[in-house]
């Protein structure tokens, strides 16, 4: 008999076995019928060849349309190319030197097509095709291909090259012959309650469906298994982060966050003194807090994690507050200490007398500074200590540790937050609080951040003047990208600064500079691929300098720069001293100098719409209105063009987050969310699969919570091992 954890090889002859391990790193029969078929065609239906992306190895149903055999000039032999059509678009198959295949690929006969899909001068090509044809009287012949195909549905596989889905598909078909089944994880009574197939009987219809319906009842059943896996990880997780006690810091009148807060420059919005109270009762128990706060840019997040601190520090405690990059640790020490005044000043002449002191400690630092900030730190004379995630890497030492703020890290996974934990606190668990500007789907928020409570600021604070976002067509309209150049100009005339965000730094090696042709924009280089070359930081700098804006106080900010000099850079333009930063995405997050008002995005398309909107969300900060325009040469109505109107018709960023969550693929969404970690999820879909997420939480939680380790449940508790893979199940292990 043939069982979940039977080697391939003793099934299916070592060379098969091989090939499969060699494609897709699969080696037991478990892992094979876990290789879903990533659709299913219909047998009579053809597939559409417009809907083929260059790059991708293709399964394409098709017709043969005509065949050419022509002699190779230059060697000899022969070149038969067969053009296959969907009824309206054709693609064509290179043969070398087979020229016996005229006989098979006849003028009219259907076959699947597999290869890797390339274009050729502006035509469509499959690469080393692949095919198996279909017998020529659909209904009646009992032999070849129509074996294969027998049912109504063909199941279409993820392939590779040597390895077409029809040789897949037969290899599922051996071993599901075979196979002896497994049993049902799940008890039969939350089945029944959720309405699910058993797990047996879903792999036999997600590999051999005869119709839609068995097609619907084993995905439902399958991603039901994915969502419930993780959702009772999940659960367990929060369960754990009880168990390991917090500094309770609660609220202490007469301290330095009240003598701060009466003396704020500006009422709280609602939003952020609902939150605040949150956060206080958080803080104040002995359960670790575990909050993600999501806010707007510019809806003011900072002051909300201030005020946190302070309680913190009130409670005679340390709370340390970590930034993506030096950059921002620097600039969130300097607004830190902007916003805290005499109260952030201990020791310092003119400070108050409850003040604290907040440190900067980044590894660039002179060593004397650094050694001083590492010293407040251990001593507990600083209060607030600013820097990256390489602080707590490093081991620095603190007195009194009782809060960690996380900025802007929304792409922190569950374990990169529980191990940030596990440094940060020896004897007790410091509390949590993770905050980001990309509004977060509900179904990303359940999945990836599942093990988070969160809470949103949905307003900004009155007063803040609008963004106004336009799309500059720079191919259609060269005249407009001038034009835009021109209000800069403006801008910097009235006293304003401008940002010019590019994707690209530029000066990689072997790349030549256009600088040089002074038509950087006009017209843009063509790489070999056909696409244009991005602009990049360094050259339009340049170009600015010598052109449009000559004369204005230009500085260049990108990630290779030497963190010294970006800090430098940041603070020139922090203190007005620079009129336009030329710069990449470093200036994506938390950057804040209210009188920039207008940013410049080159080649805005090749951003994410989540991305755009954080980065415009650096302008239009202060009383001044905001002004953003989208340079990008994609084509009207080109999906790329749609995503850029799309930003520029709305500043509601939680629409534009599921508009985005929209336009990715899932493995983006949780590969970046759990940064890089190999996506879990075959088939569970978090744009569309929002009512059975929740259902699983509810479920999940239903189960851990008299159960934490699931141990009336093995089978429950072998899905969760299942999912995670083996080292996070040994982190899990250790927490
Ligand atoms: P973000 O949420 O993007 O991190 P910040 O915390 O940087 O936003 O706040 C943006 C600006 O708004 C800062 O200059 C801050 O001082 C100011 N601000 C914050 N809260 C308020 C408020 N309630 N009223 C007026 N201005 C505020
Ligand atoms: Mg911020």
């Amino acid at each position: 008999m043939i069982g979940w954890d039977s080697e391939l090889d003793r099934v299916l002859g070592a060379k098969t076995a091989k090939a499969l391990d060699g494609a897709f790193g699969i080696s037991t029969v478990g892992d094979l019928l876990r290789h879903y078929p990533r659709r299913y065609a219909e047998r009579g239906e053809l597939t559409p060849i417009g809907g083929l992306e260059i790059g991708e190895h293709a399964t394409v149903l098709a017709r043969v349309e005509r065949v050419d055999k022509r002699r190779m000039r230059s060697r000899r032999g022969t070149i038969l190319q067969a053009r296959i059509t969907d009824g309206t678009r054709s693609l064509s198959c290179t043969f070398f030197n087979q020229a016996w295949r005229e006989r098979e690929l006849s003028p009219g006969r259907r076959g699947m097509f597999a290869g890797k899909v390339t274009a050729y001068r502006g035509e469509l090509q499959l690469a080393h095709p692949e095919y198996q044809l279909f017998s020529e009287d659909e209904d009646s012949d009992e032999q070849g291909a129509a074996r294969d195909f027998a049912g109504a549905l063909i199941p279409v596989y993820p392939a590779a090259q040597g390895i077409p889905s029809w040789s897949v598909g037969r290899c599922v078909a051996q071993v599901l012959d075979g196979w002896e089944g497994v049993r049902d994880p799940l008890p039969e009574s939350l089945r029944q309650r959720v309405g699910l197939v058993s797990l047996e009987e879903a792999l036999r219809l997600v590999h051999r469906p005869d119709n839609l319906t068995q097609v619907n009842q084993a995905r439902r059943r399958l991603k039901w298994d994915e969502a419930f896996g993780v959702q009772l990880a999940l659960a367990q997780s929060r369960q754990r982060q009880g168990t390991r006690p917090a500094p309770s810091c609660p609220r202490r009148g007469g301290g330095v966050a009240e003598a701060f807060e009466a003396e704020l420059p500006f009422t709280l919005t609602e939003g952020q003194r609902e939150v605040g109270e949150r956060i206080a009762e958080d803080l104040s128990g002995e359960r670790p807090m575990n909050r993600l706060v999501q806010g707007e840019v510019g809806s003011g997040k900072t002051v909300v994690a201030l005020r946190a601190m302070l309680q913190v520090v009130d409670a005679g405690r340390q709370a340390v507050m970590l930034a993506p990059t030096e950059v921002l640790a620097a600039q969130h020490a300097r607004s830190l200490r902007e916003l805290l005044g005499r109260f952030g000043r201990a020791g310092e002449l003119g400070a108050a007398e409850q003040a604290t002191r907040v440190r900067l400690l980044t590894g660039s630092l002179p060593a004397a500074r650094r050694k001083q900030a590492l010293l407040d730190a251990a001593s507990g004379a600083a209060g607030i200590v600013v820097g990256t995630h390489a602080l707590l890497q490093d081991g620095v030492s603190f007195a009194e540790l009782g809060l960690v703020v996380v900025d802007e890290q929304h792409r922190f996974g569950v374990e990169q937050r529980d191990a940030l934990r596990e440094r940060a606190g020896e004897r007790s668990c410091p509390h949590l609080l993770v905050m980001t500007a990309t509004p977060i789907p509900r179904t990303v928020a359940m999945t990836v951040f599942g093990d988070l409570r969160t809470s949103a600021l949905r307003e900004l604070p009155r007063g803040r003047a609008p963004i106004s976002t336009t799309v500059v067509p720079s191919a259609e309209k060269p005249a407009w990208l001038e034009r835009a150049w021109q209000r800069v100009r403006e801008e910097v005339a009235e006293g304003h600064q401008v940002y010019v965000v590019c994707s690209r730094v530029g000066d990689e090696s072997g790349e030549t500079s256009s600088t040089e042709t002074g038509e950087l924009q006009a017209a843009p280089e063509r790489g070999e691929s056909g696409q244009r070359t991005p602009v990049s930081v360094l050259d339009l700098a340049e170009w600015l300098r010598r052109g449009p804006l000559e004369g204005l106080r230009l500085g260049v900010l990108h990630g290779r720069l030497p963190s010294e000099d970006k800090d430098a850079v940041m603070r020139r333009f922090a203190d007005g001293e620079t009129d336009v930063l030329v710069a990449t995405t470093v200036v994506e997050v938390g950057v804040d100098v209210p009188n920039a008002t207008m940013m410049v995005i080159m080649d805005a398309d090749r951003f994410g719409m989540s991305q755009l909107h954080q980065l415009r969300g650096r302008v239009g900060r202060g009383d001044s209105p905001g002004l953003c325009l989208l340079v990008s040469a994609a084509m009207p109505q080109s999906p790329a063009r749609n995503r850029l109107d799309a930003v520029a018709s709305t500043t509601d960023g939680f629409e534009l987050a599921r508009l985005d969550l929209q336009q990715r693929r899932e493995g983006d969404v949780l590969g970046a969310a759990q940064s890089g970690r190999r996506s879990t999820l075959r088939m569970l879909s978090l744009v569309h699969d929002e009512e059975l997420i929740a259902t699983a939480r509810a479920e999940a939680e239903e189960f851990v919570e008299p159960d934490p380790e699931l141990r009336d449940h093995p089978g429950l508790a072998a899905m969760v091992t299942e999912l995670v893979d083996e080292d996070r199940a040994d982190f899990l292990e250790k927490a």
